[in-house]
This record gives C-alpha cells, structure tokens and sequence, in this order.
C-alpha cells in the first residue's frame, strides 16, 4: 500500500517534470537555443545527413526526403515541370537551401506540421533568402513566419501540385497533415504527416487527449490504403522494436521489423511505408483490434462507446511508449 502511494507520487511528479520541460521546450526562447545546439551536433555528427534516402518520382512529381539533425526528415516536393517547389518543415535551412540549389527549383511554399523547432526552426531563414516564399501553418500554433494560416480541408497549390491541407491536432493543438493529390500524374496520395503519425507509431499527446489524437489518426486512415505516408522522424526500428513487444504474433509486423533493421544497419531510409501496412502492424491504428486489446489486458466496459475505448486503448499504448523510451 505504502508502495503503490509512493509510486503514484512518482509517477505523478515524472508528469508534471515533463510538462515542466514540455512548456520550456515549446513556449520559452530556451526551446530555441536547444533547437540551434541540436542542429550544430547534428551537422557536426552527420555531415551528409543520418540516413541515406532516396528520391521518389511520378510523372512530373519530384518528392526528396532531406535527412535533418538526429531523425527528422524534411521533404523537397517539386513540379518538375514548372520548377516549382515546397518544403515541408525545414528544420535545417542549410540541409533544404543545398538541396533548392542542387535541384535548381524556386521555393514557393513552406509547409509546416506543427510549431516545434525541429519542425519549424528553418522558417525564418529560407524566407530571408527565398522573398516570395510563403509559410503555411494553422493559426493556432505558433508557427514562425506564418504568412497564410490554413483551415481545414483548405488546398494549397505550387506550380501545378495540389495540397490539402487536414487538421490533425493530438501532439499539438494546432497540428496540420498535408497530402499532395498525386492522381493527376499517375501516382499514389502523399501523405506528410509530421509528428502525427511514424512507421509504426504516432506523436506524443503533448497537447491532446488520446480521444483528439484517435480522431486525428482516423483522419490519416481514411485516406485509403495505397497512400504514401512520409512522416517528420526516422523511428522505425525504435518503433517496429515496441510494437514486437505488444503483439507477439503477427508475421506483418515480424517481416516489417526484419526489413526496417536490415535498412538501418545501413543507414537506409525506411520512408516511405502506406496506410495499408501500417494498418496491419501499427499498434497506434489497430486500436480495434482485439488481439491488441488482450495484449493490453483491456476490455470493453457494459455501454462504453466503442470510439471511447479504442481511445483508452490508445492512452494505454502510448503510456507504455513513452515508458519504452525512457529505459
Ligand atoms: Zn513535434
């Protein structure tokens, strides 16, 4: 009894530490000078980058993932046609700009997943550089340079690509998911989805609760199963390695997991998966799922909302994340 008090106190004083450093991260300009120290290691760790990725094409559709600090990956999207270009959250402008130059394409966009510095922290900078440049963003972060706050469902074209932009707030309130409407040159929907949604996991509910977030990755579901989903880090093996510890029989996961540690042994991007694998092995999507469910040790309550349990099952997957990662 005295022990469990204790470990409550612990657990609840763990809490409030990480809000602690959550609120100084995301709110204070201490966030900022971690952000330059992160990116000065990171060059200095990996000069070409922490993995190597390759570029995907359709018809006149260039997309380039850019391997940033530790784990993130921003996206070159080009018309290759117009020589027009997005960016989605450039996080080091001096990664991006290379990349501009080397494509030798205009950046007209910048589109930005959310407000943290490893997402938004190159804003400033390429705008400097690039005038016409605009920054997209919701207005309820406090996305740096935003010029053309979105809403919901809004469409946001660069030469002759169209985005749309989807409200996924759960990791922050203001969280926007972007997918280029690749049909018109005979390619899949693309889905970037920043800190929402991983290969094989999802964001920390930083500013959501796990019903907001179960909305928000419901979002990223229903954009049917041939979608490409390129997500903000590279997370896989860490990931794939958890998931492993949930469901302890599931061939898809088992394959994914020897795949993506084969890929990371030689630095090999695991970007881009689809929302039709991801539905069979990320634990974040298959709240449904009973084998997940009774690996959990959760079940239904009489008259509980079926929506509301997959999002206590969901609160319970990510508390068991979050653990996983602090050992
Ligand atoms: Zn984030």
């Amino acid at each position: 009894m005295i022990q469990g008090d204790l470990l409550g106190l612990g657990m609840g004083q763990r809490e409030n530490q990480k809000q602690a450093r959550y609120s100084l991260y995301a709110h204070t300009r201490l966030g900022y000078l971690f952000y330059k120290r992160q990116v000065k290691k990171a060059r200095e760790r990996y000069p070409h980058g922490h993995s190597v990725s390759r570029p995907v094409g359709f018809g006149a559709v260039k997309i380039l993932p850019i391997p940033v600090l530790s784990n993130n990956y921003s996206y070159l999207v080009i018309d290759t046609g117009s020589g027009r270009a997005a960016v989605v959250d450039p996080s080091d402008p001096l990664a991006v700009q290379a990349a501009i130059e080397e494509e030798g394409v205009l950046l007209e966009a910048i589109l930005c997943t959310h407000k943290h510095w490893d997402h938004s922290g190159g804003n400033a900078a390429l705008c400097q550089q690039h005038g016409s440049c605009k920054v997209y963003g919701s207005a309820l972060d406090a996305v740096p340079e935003l010029t053309n706050p979105l809403t919901d469902k809004e469409r946001v074209s660069v030469g002759r690509l169209s985005f749309e932009a989807l409200a996924t707030p759960g990791h922050t309130a203001g969280h926007v998911a972007y997918v280029l409407d690749a049909a018109p040159f005979g390619g899949p929907p693309c889905l970037f989805s920043g800190d929402l949604l991983f290969l094989a996991g999802c964001g920390r509910l930083f500013e959501g609760s796990p019903e907001t977030m179960l909305a928000s990755l419901d979002v990223a579901v229903g954009l049917g199963e041939d979608t490409l989903l390129w997500p903000g880090h590279e997370y896989a093996l860490e990931c794939l390695s958890f998931a492993s510890l949930l469901e302890l029989d599931n061939p898809a996961l088992e394959r994914k997991l020897r795949w993506a540690t084969q890929q990371r042994q030689e630095k090999r991007s695991t970007c881009p998966s689809t929302i039709g694998e991801e539905k069979t092995y990320n634990p974040f999507l298959r709240t449904h799922r009973r084998e997940l469910q009774e690996a959990l040790g959760l079940t239904r309550r009489g008259g509980e909302p079926r929506d509301a349990f997959r999002a206590r099952v969901l609160k319970e997957v990510r508390r068991r994340k979050d653990l996983y990662k602090a050992t």
